[in-house]
């Protein structure tokens, strides 16, 4: 079957109770037991397990390939599990412009608790094998990347990753599986932030994390969600099971718009260079072609001419695209990334984060006409 079949087919439900064709949201906290000590229906309590997020698990599994995922009350805690599953003086290697948080998260939470982790350019393959210490025991990869696109060929870091028995885990959450199968292409572990495209209308914040197989670390990193419970809640998976239905419609409609926005944009002479792994001029143009097969998705950056000022003044005369961070809903976003980062931030001054929508392209076109001047 095909994805867009998938993402009808798993969240379909098939209830005994009353044959609603869409899941009913079960708020109960607690489940009925047996007088034999059994329960009927495997549930106890919400913290452990809950239908609907059972029934989302299943679906993001499907959706990624994966023999088993795992929900979270967000994308962060999603990778905080999994950093959790580590020990004390093991070492992981991040991309130098990882999503900013997850870098913050190591050194201001798990340095403490004696993780070391080395920033790395993912795109230069020499510079990994260089930074691999023998108490390596993850590679975090992140692509495209947030918020320069930068490629990451994930076949090939897995390669030089598995020799060494080292564990391979890819931020999925801008590509999502309609462009880009992680697992399919060696990884081990997939993370998502699920606020984003899954989700798709900026209204529910909740994150994932799919195994290749259902294993040690995978039942570590169960017991890890069950006991700290960074959970979604029964409507969080409710509505992420409902985003699913529509991801690979909305997502082709975001990636059609962003290559047409894309052309208009390179072309422009205000516009110093636009961030897209779509575009021939890509620097790691080929390993997208080879890696996104489903597309090049929604989001782009550009730099403008001019400066930081300019950039944000830029932000104030576009009216459809509302100034504000986060991505992958239907409505169009733009952000200055590097002062919502910090000072220390590697975004370029005039950088602009792009998330297009699924607005009409003619219109968007026209709002970046005017607004360039
Ligand atoms: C938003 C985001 C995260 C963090 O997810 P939350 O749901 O906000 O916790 C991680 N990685 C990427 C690429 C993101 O865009």
């Amino acid at each position: 079957m095909k994805i867009e079949t998938l993402a009808i087919q798993t969240t379909l439900t098939h209830d005994a109770n009353a044959g609603a064709v869409v899941a009913p949201i079960y708020l109960s906290t607690t489940f009925e037991r047996e007088a034999d000590g059994s329960y009927q229906h495997e549930h106890v309590y919400s913290r452990a397990s809950n239908p609907n997020r059972q029934q989302l698990e299943k679906s993001l599994a499907v959706l990624e390939n994966g023999a088993v995922a795992l929900a979270f009350s967000s994308g962060m805690a999603a990778t905080t599990a999994l950093f959790q599953a580590l020990k004390s003086g093991d070492h992981i290697m991040v991309p130098d412009d990882a999503y900013y948080a997850t870098a913050v998260l190591v050194t201001e939470v798990f340095e403490q608790w004696g993780l070391s982790m080395t920033k790395v350019d993912m795109t230069d393959l020499s510079q990994i094998k260089r930074a691999i210490q023998p108490n390596t025991k993850l590679i975090w990869i992140e692509t495209p990347s947030n918020p320069q696109l930068k490629i990451t060929d994930i076949q090939e870091v897995s390669k030089i990753a598995h020799d060494l028995g080292i564990l391979v885990a890819v931020d999925n959450t801008w590509a999502t599986p309609i462009m880009q199968r992680c697992l399919d292409l060696g990884a081990d572990i997939v993370m998502h932030s699920t606020t984003k495209y899954f989700g798709g209308h900026s209204d529910v914040l909740s994150g994932a994390l799919i195994f290749k197989e259902n294993n040690a670390l995978s039942e570590k990193i169960r017991t890890i969600q069950k006991l700290t419970g960074g959970v979604p809640s029964p409507f969080d998976c409710w509505l992420i099971s409902r985003g699913i239905k529509t991801l690979p419609l909305r997502v082709k409609a975001q990636t059609e718009n962003a290559m047409k926005l894309v052309e208009y944009l390179s072309h422009h002479p205000q516009i110093e260079v636009v961030h897209y792994p779509g575009l021939t001029s890509h620097p790691q143009h080929e390993i997208a072609k080879k890696q996104m097969t489903g597309g090049f998705g929604g989001m782009l950056s550009v730099q403008i001419k001019g400066d930081a000022k300019n950039a944000m003044a830029l932000t104030g005369r576009l009216k459809l695209f509302t100034t504000a961070t986060s991505l992958g809903g239907v409505e169009s976003l733009i952000e200055h990334r590097k002062s919502v980062e910090s000072a220390d931030s590697p975004s370029p001054e005039s950088l602009l984060r792009v998330s297009v929508g699924i607005e009409n392209i003619e219109d968007l076109i026209e709002d970046w006409k005017v607004a360039l001047g």
